[in-house]
């Protein structure tokens, strides 16, 4: 009898001990639950627990976002994809695992599902957005396509020429005329090679730092360019150069030399009936500004904003002909952005055009570098 309520006096310690255990031990796994569901909510890439019948049964932000569900949502995955694929991939007949779908909220967004079996019946789907992915691989596949379609070209033309060196017969007058021809389409691969070199180094190097940065005398410059561009022009193309000798900016040279020298090349190239060229380097409002405004023949409105694009043409033969490679643009794009600027156009068909950009004014104290003599 003695024991007895020391008995009972266990249990009720062991039941009190228990109960506070299923209240704690329940609390920390509601916490832990929360923190897990919060983390799975951050992930940026969507994904879902599926039960034996294919309905949702539990998901994250971005797969309520990505495929258009609300919380609860308790439809199959069939029926918030409604797309065939996503039948045959829940039944386990897709080989690897994974299809591309179109968001069923928006057409134009592609969506990665893949498939993964669990135990008990369950599945794993996760969904990730692959729309900037397909554009990065479509471009890529593109440029491929369009620079060894570039190079294909002049290189025909130069295997024609050298087949026709071959033959027993030939004097050595239609020796020499065949090997100048040899000239122009080597000349156009060295051009092309020389811009996408370029257009890659720019595409890839880091923001311009302090090192790399100059005082930039752009009326010198502008010299130096006219000069090399009086080169390519005609007697009857007519230069006008309006610059303001004082007026310096922080900028890479070469790379500003680059998009300057481009433009002025593209004015002489595409008014090939000569007329002026004005030049200028000028103080605006909105602060230094380069110019370049030719007569020529102008580009229509429907083309401007896809000018800087590589190997966006107007007119490819009119390019072709003139030793354009379609890169100049993409270049001058490039070097402005790494200046923090951008490239304007205004144009006319028949009337010419007026490319310009203005970089921002940075002090010389800013740049750290010494001014021009
Ligand atoms: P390209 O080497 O063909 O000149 P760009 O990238 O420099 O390539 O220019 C892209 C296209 O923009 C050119 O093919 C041409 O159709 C058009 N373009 C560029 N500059 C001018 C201009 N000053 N006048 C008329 N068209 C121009």
């Amino acid at each position: 009898m003695a024991n007895a309520p020391r008995h009972s006096e266990r249990a009720g310690v062991r039941g009190l001990v228990e109960r506070l255990d299923g209240v704690f031990g329940s609390r920390r796994l509601g916490r832990e639950l929360a923190l897990l569901q919060r983390t799975f909510d951050a992930v940026p890439d969507g994904w879902m627990v599926l039960g034996d019948s294919g309905a949702v049964a539990t998901e994250n932000d971005a797969a309520r976002r990505l495929l258009g569900m609300v919380r609860g949502d308790h439809r199959t995955l069939v029926e918030v994809a409604r797309d065939p694929a996503v039948d045959s991939l829940i039944a386990g007949e897709v080989e690897d695992g994974i299809v591309e779908i179109a968001s069923p909220i928006d057409e134009s967004t592609r969506l990665e599902l893949r498939h993964i079996r669990a135990d008990g019946g369950q599945s794993i789907v996760l969904v990730r957005d692959v729309t900037t992915l397909n554009r990065l691989l479509t471009m890529r596949q593109d440029f491929i396509a369009n620079v060894s379609h570039e190079l294909r070209t002049p290189l025909t033309v130069i295997v024609g020429y050298l087949e026709a060196l071959e033959d027993d017969d030939i004097d050595l007058d239609t020796m020499r005329r065949l090997l100048n021809r040899l000239h122009a389409p080597a000349e156009r691969m060295k051009a092309l090679v020389d811009d996408l070199l370029t257009l890659t180094r720019l595409e890839s190097s880091p923001m311009p730092g302090p090192d790399d940065v100059e005082v930039v005398n752009v009326a010198a410059m502008v010299d130096s360019i006219v000069a090399e561009a009086r080169q390519l022009a005609g007697p009857e193309h007519e230069f006008h150069i309006a610059v303001d000798s004082d007026l310096c900016v922080a900028g890479v040279p070469t790379e500003l030399h680059s998009a300057c020298f481009n433009l002025v090349a593209n004015a002489i190239r595409y008014s090939p009936d000569g007329g002026p060229i004005h030049v200028r380097w000028q103080a605006s409002d909105s602060g230094p500004r380069f110019e370049v405004e030719d007569a020529g023949q102008g580009i229509a409105a429907e083309h401007l904003s896809r000018l800087t694009e590589r190997f966006f043409r107007v007119d490819l033969a009119d390019s072709r002909a003139r030793g354009g490679t379609g890169l100049g643009l993409a270049i001058v794009k490039h070097v402005l952005r790494r200046h923090n600027s951008e490239l304007r156009v205004a144009s006319e068909v028949g009337e010419g055009s007026v490319f310009h950009f203005v970089l921002p004014a940075i002090s010389t104290s800013e740049t750290g570098a010494a001014p021009p003599a």
